[in-house]
């Protein structure tokens, strides 16, 4: 057992202490947003997560983890800190480490000898080294601790399995005794662990999550080009994915990518990229790509119902989170389709099953509904903007009588074409040649 202070308790922060308390450990969470403690506290989890909650409440129970808002509590007794706070985009695209920098300043004013700080927020390359002189300056008596990079690879909405089972972990230090017992504190996941130094466990978080966001863009473009020559793209895809040079994962064409890592990330690998003097052309291009899809979805729109002015036209879209099993709504595609449907004149409504309170606050025109079955009444179109699975069984004849005309985008192409043209549908996917016809 060992005594572990998190740092946040957002989608990273909160996972990460509920495991570690899970594997037997003691864990103080904390964050400076005292409502999030206080919900905390009384048993109410800070986001969406499948299984969470049921995690924290088990671990309540056993004494192993605890809330707080204070630096001098969550620090009192701890061996390890995680660093877990927000890097969003700063102006330029540049990682926005101001929150790293405050809990840097509050950990140097609470630390004890020995203290080993791991940083699992997805900073930029060198970040470490300036978080260990943040400690320094802030607190010149300090001798004797470590910074340590461990980033973090979980997805939301199967975050739990993720962090129990992880491909690997990445340590990242210099000082072998601290990566030794970071390493040590992991074992438990039984998984590969790469130990290098700072920088370079720093750069694999951003190299990965901007290769898996090329997969992405890639296979949106080879979508365009299914479109024009008549290829369906899931074929395609399913077609690639069993070369193990491949691999299947990130090949689904659609509206894009979005959340809180891809989009930040990307930009964030450019711009330091750019800062040294380079001209990082295919991160440029895996962005533009990106950008392109929502408008996309708003031009697949206007052609089904054909017309550019949508105007009378009531249009109602199938999901907003930026992906399914959260209520993460930081970059979701559905928010920027919206307002540009709205800018050409439709009236805009939405259904998502977890997301919509989340939305509610980004997308004040929107009109938010119960369930799809009354999302679909009086709709011109509906399109399909987040895969949710219970949008995968839908009453599709009941859907069809409840709109105003049976017309559907389907930006996740998660239904089969030639079927829904049976049933009656002007169906249009992505990426699928033949559409059903
Ligand atoms: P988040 O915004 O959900 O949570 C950050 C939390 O940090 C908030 O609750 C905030 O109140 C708290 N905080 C801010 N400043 C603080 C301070 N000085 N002291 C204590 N608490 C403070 O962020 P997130 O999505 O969990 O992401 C955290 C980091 O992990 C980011 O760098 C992100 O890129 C990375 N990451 C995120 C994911 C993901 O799926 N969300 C996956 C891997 C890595």
């Amino acid at each position: 057992m060992k005594n572990i202070c998190v740092v946040g308790v957002g989608y990273v922060g909160i996972i990460t202490a509920a495991c570690f308390a899970d594997l037997g450990n003691k864990v103080v969470a904390l964050d400076i947003d005292e409502k999030k403690i206080a919900g905390l506290q009384a048993g109410k989890m800070p986001i969406y997560e499948p299984g969470l909650k049921e995690l924290v409440d088990r671990n309540v129970l056993a004494n192993r983890i605890q809330f707080t808002s204070s630096y001098t509590e969550g620090l009192k007794d701890a061996e390890f800190v995680f660093i877990a706070v927000g890097t969003p985009s700063g102006v330029d695209g540049e990682a926005d480490l101001q929150y790293v920098a405050a809990s840097a300043r509050s950990i140097a004013d609470h630390i004890k000898d020995g203290l080993i700080i791991i940083n699992k927020s997805t900073v930029p390359v060198g970040t470490g080294d300036w978080v260990s002189d943040i400690i320094r300056e802030q607190n010149p008596d300090v001798e004797n601790f470590s910074v340590v990079s461990c980033p973090e690879f979980l997805r939301e909405g199967s975050a739990i399995g993720d962090f129990m089972n992880p491909h690997r972990i990445v340590v990242g230090s210099l000082d072998e005794d601290a990566a030794d017992k970071v390493a040590q504190l992991h074992l438990p996941l039984r998984a590969p662990i790469v130990v290098t130094d700072l920088r370079t466990a720093e750069m694999i978080k951003y190299a990965s999550n901007a290769f898996l966001a090329t997969k992405i863009s890639f296979i949106n473009e080879i979508a365009n080009i299914c479109e024009d020559l008549g290829a369906d793209v899931m074929e395609v895809s399913n077609g690639m994915g069993f070369d193990s040079r491949i691999g299947p994962a990130f090949l689904n064409a659609g509206i894009g990518y979005g959340g809180s890592c891809f989009p930040k990330d990307v930009k964030a690998l450019a711009y330091m990229a750019e800062q040294s003097g380079r001209q990082p052309q295919l991160l440029h291009s895996v962005m533009e790509i990106n950008a392109n899809r929502r408008l996309m979805a708003v031009e697949q729109a206007k052609s089904l119902l054909e017309s550019d002015d949508l105007s009378g036209k009531v249009i109602g879209m199938l999901g907003l989170s930026f992906k399914p099993n959260t209520d993460d709504m930081r970059d979701a595609p559905s928010v920027t389709i919206a307002k540009l449907l709205q800018k050409a004149g439709a009236m805009v409504k939405a259904f998502d099953p977890i997301a919509m309170e989340e939305a509610a606050t980004m997308l004040p025109n929107v009109e938010m509904v119960d369930n799809p079955y009354t999302l679909a009444e009086g709709c011109d179109l509906l399109m399909i903007t987040t895969e949710w699975n219970e949008f995968r069984q839908l009453d599709l004849e009941r859907i069809k009588k409840a709109m105003n005309s049976a017309v559907l985008f389907d930006g996740r192409n998660i239904y089969d074409p030639k079927k829904m043209v049976e049933i009656g549908f002007k169906y249009r996917g992505v990426g699928r040649g033949y559409n059903g016809h």
